[in-house]
Formats: C-alpha cells, sequence, structure tokens
C-alpha cells in the first residue's frame, strides 16, 4: 500500500451508505463471493478491452496480455487484483465506483426497503450479487488504482474504508493500464491472503471466466468456455457448473438445452431455464433477464434482451454468433434482424422443452408453473 490518505474526500451517496452498513454489519458469512465480484468486474473491464480492440479503438499498451493477477501477502494481510483492463478515469472512478450499478444490487436495495428484518437482508446478500462493494465484508481498507486505455488520460487512485466517504485523486506516477485493487484485510478477513485459500474460491466461482487468472504468477482458472465444446463430450455437472457460475442459483436448473444452428444464422446457444421461473423470492419488474450475447466469442453485450422474449424473461444462457460483425455497437442491436431470427429458433426450443417437460414429467412442470404465479 503505497498511498497516502490524501486527494478530494467525497460522501457516498445515502443508498450506498445504507448498502455499506449492512454488508459491512451483516450475519451473512459466506464472505468468500467478494472475489467472485472482484473477478467478474475484473473480467468485464477485460472483454470491453477486447471489444474496443476489436473496433480499432486507439488506446494505450495495445500489446500488453489481457489476464488477471492476484497476489497475497499473509503477513502483511493484504491481498490484490490485477487486470489489464479497460481501467477508470478519475471521475469515472467517483461515478462508477460511488453508484449502485448492477441491477442485482438494486433488486437487493428494494428487498431491504420492503423488508426490514436485518437477518433477512444479510441473506439476500449472497442471493443478488451486492458487487464491487461486497469487498467491505473483508476489507479495513481498499485502494483502487487505475489508468484508463484512453490515450493521455492520467491514473487516478480510490481509497476508502468503507464507511462513510471515499478519497480520490489523480497520480503523477504512470501506472499501467488497468485496475489494481489492494485489500487491507479485516481481522476476521484473513484467511483470503491464504494462496490455498483465494485459489479454491477461483475455482469454485471464477472458473469459466475466459481470461488467464494467475495467483501468485500460478494459472488457476482452466476450463472453456462450455457453449463452445460438443454437447456429447459435456458431463451433466459441468452445465450444472457452468449454469451456477452464470445465475449464483444454488439449486440445479430445471431444464438445460444446448443447440447449435446453421440455418437460417449460424449459432450456438447454451440456455438454461431455472426450477423457479418466477417464485416469490425472484419476481421483479425487470425479470426479462436477456441473454450473453458473443460474436466469435468475444462478449458483445450482456442480458440482451431481443434473443428472448419477454414472456420467456426466466430463461438465461449464453448466444454465440457467427453471423454479426464484431464492431457492431451495442445500439445497433436492437431491431436487429439477425437477432430476430436467433429470438424466433430459441423461442421454438424453449416452448418445446417445456412441453416435452409437460409430458413427461407433469408434477414437475406443475411445480414450475405454480412458482411462476406473482407473491
Ligand atoms: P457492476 O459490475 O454490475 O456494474 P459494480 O458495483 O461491481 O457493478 O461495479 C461498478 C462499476 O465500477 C462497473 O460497472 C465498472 O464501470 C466499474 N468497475 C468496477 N471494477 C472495475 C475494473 N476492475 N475495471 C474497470 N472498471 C471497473
Amino acid at each position: 500500500m503505497t498511498a497516502p490518505n490524501a486527494g478530494e474526500t467525497h460522501e457516498f451517496r445515502t443508498e450506498i451508505r445504507k448498502l455499506l452498513d449492512i454488508i459491512t454489519h451483516s450475519i451473512y458469512t459466506n464472505h468468500e463471493i467478494f472475489l467472485r465480484e472482484l473477478v467478474s468486474n475484473a473480467s468485464d473491464a477485460l472483454d470491453k478491452l477486447r471489444f474496443e480492440t476489436s473496433r480499432g479503438t486507439e488506446m494505450i499498451e495495445p500489446e500488453t496480455p489481457l489476464e488477471i493477477r492476484i497476489s497475497t501477502d499473509e503477513s502483511g494481510k493484504r491481498l490484490a487484483i490485477v487486470d489489464t483492463g479497460c481501467g477508470m478515469t478519475r471521475d469515472e472512478m467517483v461515478e462508477d465506483l460511488g453508484t449502485i450499478a448492477k441491477s442485482g444490487t438494486e433488486d437487493f436495495m428494494r428487498s431491504v426497503t420492503e423488508n426490514t428484518d436485518a437477518d433477512a437482508a444479510s441473506n439476500l446478500i449472497g442471493r443478488f450479487g451486492v458487487g464491487f462493494y461486497s469487498v467491505f465484508m473483508v476489507a479495513e481498507k481498499v485502494i483502487v488504482t487505475s489508468r484508463s486505455y484512453k490515450p493521455g488520460v492520467a491514473a487516478a487512485r480510490w481509497i476508502s474504508d468503507g464507511s462513510g466517504s471515499f478519497t480520490v485523486e489523480e497520480i503523477p506516477d504512470a501506472a499501467p493500464r488497468g485496475t489494481t485493487i489492494e485489500i487491507l484485510l479485516r481481522e476476521d478477513g484473513k484467511d483470503f491472503a491464504k494462496p490455498e485459500k483465494v485459489k479454491a474460491v477461483l475455482t469454485k466461482h471464477s472458473n469459466f471466466i475466459s481470461f488467464p487468472i494467475l495467483v501468485n504468477g500460478q494459472k488457476v482458472n482452466t476450463m472453456p468456455a462450455l457453449w463452445r465444446e460438443s454437447k456429447f463430450s459435456i458431463k451433466p455437472e459441468q452445465y450444472k457448473e457452468f449454469y451456477q457460475f452464470l445465475t449464483f442459483d444454488p439449486e440445479e436448473p430445471l431444464l438445460t438445452i444446448h443447440v447449435n444452428v446453421d440455418a437460417p444464422v449460424q449459432f450456438t446457444a447454451l440456455l438454461f431455464i431455472p426450477k423457479r421461473g418466477m417464485g416469490p423470492m425472484t419476481y421483479r419488474e425487470n425479470l426479462h433477464h436477456g441473454l450473453d450475447l458473443y460474436v466469435r466469442r468475444v462478449l458483445i453485450s450482456k442480458d440482451v434482451k431481443d434473443v428472448i422474449p419477454e414472456y420467456l424473461g426466466f430463461v438465461r444462457g449464453v448466444v454465440d454468433t457467427e453471423d454479426l460483425p464484431l464492431n457492431i455497437s451495442r445500439e445497433t442491436l436492437q431491431e436487429n434482424v439477425i437477432l430476430r431470427k436467433i429470438q424466433s429458433v430459441l423461442t421454438k426450443q424453449v416452448l418445446d422443452k417445456l412441453k416435452a417437460l409437460a409430458k413427461e414429467d407433469p408434477a414437475k412442470y406443475n411445480e414450475f408453473l405454480s412458482s411462476m404465479a406473482r407473491p
């Protein structure tokens, strides 16, 4: 930890203070999910950089490999997570690390407001995923140092102890592109400075991340993106693992649909129907999740709603197509004719699978249907 606690001080907004208060005082014991959240942010930042590279955007250090490096310091009770992704400018840090960006976090906050029982609130943390802030379940202090991929922008540093405020400042040193998150662990979080512990958590939650993750220089994630594998070589356990990685649902999916289509559009999709379609716990106005869209293995956009109709909004999964240009912008995805064709194939696949289930196992199907009722 190099930084003095200098820089401009900002107060967190009220909703974040409330979230931080719940997180730091929660009885929720599954602290390890903070690592999943930080690695997932690092992976998103790398996805964004890969996307900008594919569109030919000018950037600093274009040759730097895309990876996530984690280092542990057991005696110092410290952990650092480094990514070589898109990074953040000072202003982006104030904005992005000062708002509730995750829709899961919004859902979480809504549930907390609806339900004032603190224990119940704690138990919802794992279910919704509270993003970056979950680091304060284990951290005494967090230092985020970041340098944006955009040329000519200074690096910046953000520091907070997770109470009411954070400081932020531009820094003169030529920090490398990407983001470093240094965590000074609380006494009760010091296990996360042990490399074996970190590796075990990563294997459990972050195995399918598509960039190398290195712990003290050693690569830990080995799983390929499952939808690209032949379905005959995939074991049910692997599908279940991928589903849980994607949704954080502790249960196994009701149905798994893995399709490889050549006409009228070429695409591969790996879809899941959760056991509880719309049960009391999961019913939300914005239940229409959408699917993650890849073009030739590059993530173009998460939660794309145009590939699955709203009434099948509970379906989760990924779609990968060769038929869209890599440099398609997220904005032009709407009303796209290829996505409409993908949607009509997927709709038929999902309805056929549900019909087959209704015939083969009416009890299971009815249980699913009853979970669809509004609370
Ligand atoms: P979410 O990841 O769902 O957007 P988070 O609270 O976890 O929500 O993160 C908030 C925002 O902070 C992200 O949307 C992103 O803009 C920014 N951010 C977090 N971590 C990183 C990172 N490692 N690199 C670049 N930006 C990041």
